[in-house]
């Protein structure tokens, strides 16, 4: 008997607790500007999560785009190549947002942006050549996780993994890099989707993407319905009612499928992988040239900036040269973020190297770095309603105050996703991220003693 075929989504399932942060896409229209060759890029060896990679060139070496200059250690790990072309002027240490100190590839720029001789399609007939033709690209999630993709498309048959859900929510204020992935590369997204259902023998996809990106949404539905290959018709664009943090893997499956993926269970467990869609068009795009992942589409915004736009940089490339090249500070800039405002991580300087999984730089002013003064708890639950995942912020922070490990556990501290949300939503602006991140340390200190 022929299987049923499982249904497109027409509109999203609820999902629990959330934000309404500002949009402030200010470069939704932004066309992305490609950054001339800087003199210069810092490659760090951990650009995933996973084990670092170790260099395999020295000091001297000349090097082309696309050569590999960064060997995988072991199975989740990504290599890493060379973003542009030139001299290895040292191997050195660099201390990422993190706070961990890593090798460093630095490569002084030749001005040329010469191709390897290596570069070229990989041949893909199974889902092991695409498993390895992924790794060989050194593909990690490029929408801020950095997990590697050769890892999380190496599903095994009896997951029963039915469905690929391309994230394109996007849902942290400023960042449009995907938005413009969506519309700028929409042929290379679609082309990624078909090449993984395929292969990985998914059912359908489900390209989930709020409604604050109408342009994305016209794009990727016209590709869809202009398609002749025959899984286009079990692909799907699910516009999602704009909430932070759709984009979270859990959040966004329980949107896009209603499942809900159980404590301590991933994605695939309920059937499901989550990919970003600029992972999805980056595959897209290497399937066809075989030129690796040596650049990436940055969000540069804030209002210390000068000119807010797109821009795609060779991997590597300094957050001075980016700012620089958008016209430098137009204030005295009180915070530096790599990512979004309410997941990613505030640096101490311009100097560090964007990575893979980097997305946006804002620079904001003093009067924006400002956070105000945090008061009393008033016990008034809000941080509970806000939680998708359905914990108690609140009780947390108390069990932290009384280093109350039974109560931290109780309280599920290990499942918050940091996603800031309760923070957001307090009247009393108490630092709940902050405190959940200590209560998880002292979770994991209690089960090493
Ligand atoms: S939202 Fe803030 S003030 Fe309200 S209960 Fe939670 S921690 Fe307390
Ligand atoms: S407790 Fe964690 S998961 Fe829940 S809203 Fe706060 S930061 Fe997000």
């Amino acid at each position: 008997m022929e299987k049923s075929r499982l249904a497109l989504p027409e509109k999203p399932f609820r999902i629990h607790g959330g934000a309404n942060t500002p949009h402030r896409k200010n470069t939704r229209h932004s066309q992305s500007v490609v950054m001339p060759c800087p003199e210069q890029v810092v490659l760090p060896m951990s650009q995933h999560i996973g084990a670092p990679c170790k260099p395999c060139v020295k000091k001297g070496f000349t090097v082309a785009v696309g050569d590999v200059i960064g060997e995988s250690t072991g199975h989740i790990c990504a290599p890493i190549h060379a973003s542009i072309s030139g001299k290895v002027s040292k191997i050195t240490q660099v201390r990422l947002p993190n706070g961990h100190l890593y090798d460093a590839v630095v490569i002084e720029s030749d001005g040329e942006m010469r191709m390897s001789k290596s570069i070229k399609p990989p041949v893909i007939n199974s889902d092991t050549d695409l498993i390895k033709a992924v790794h060989d690209s050194g593909l990690v999630g490029l929408g801020g996780a950095g997990f590697p993709s050769h890892v999380k498309i190496d599903i095994h048959q009896e997951n029963h993994c039915d469905t690929l859900i391309v994230n394109c929510s996007e849902c942290e204020p400023y960042i449009t890099a995907d938005n413009r992935e969506a519309v700028e590369n929409t042929e290379d997204v679609l082309y990624g989707i078909i090449t993984l259902l395929r292969y990985l023998h998914v059912e359908r996809a489900i390209i989930g993407v709020e409604d604050n990106k109408p342009d994305a949404i016209r794009s990727l539905k016209a590709a869809i319905n202009n398609c002749k290959e025959k899984e286009a018709k079990n692909i799907c664009v699910l516009k999602l009612r704009s909430r932070y943090p759709q984009g979270a893997e859990k959040v966004l499956i329980k949107a896009c499928t209603g499942r809900t993926v159980p404590p301590h269970k991933l994605p695939v467990d309920v059937g499901c992988i989550v990919m970003n869609i600029t992972s999805v068009g980056f595959l897209g795009s290497y399937i066809k040239t075989g030129v690796p992942l040596i650049s990436k589409r940055v969000t540069v915004d804030g209002s210390a900036v000068n000119e807010a736009k797109n821009v795609i940089v060779p991997i590597g490339t300094s957050v001075r040269d980016i700012i620089d090249f958008c016209g430098g500070y137009k204030e005295t800039c009180g915070k530096l973020i790599i990512g979004g405002p309410m997941t990613g991580v505030s640096v101490p300087d311009d100097s560090c190297p964007i990575l893979k999984q980097n997305n946006a730089v804002l620079a904001l002013n003093k009067k924006d770095s400002l956070l105000p003064p945090a008061t009393d708890c008033i016990r008034c639950g809000r941080c509970i309603k806000s939680c998708p995942m359905k914990l108690a912020p609140v009780n947390i922070e108390t069990a932290v105050k009384m280093k109350d490990i039974d109560a931290l556990n109780k309280n599920g501290v290990t499942l918050c996703m940091e996603c800031g949300s309760c923070a957001y939503n307090c009247p009393a602006h108490r630092g709940l991220v902050q405190i959940i991140r200590m209560g998880k340390a002292m979770v994991h200190n209690a089960a090493k003693e």
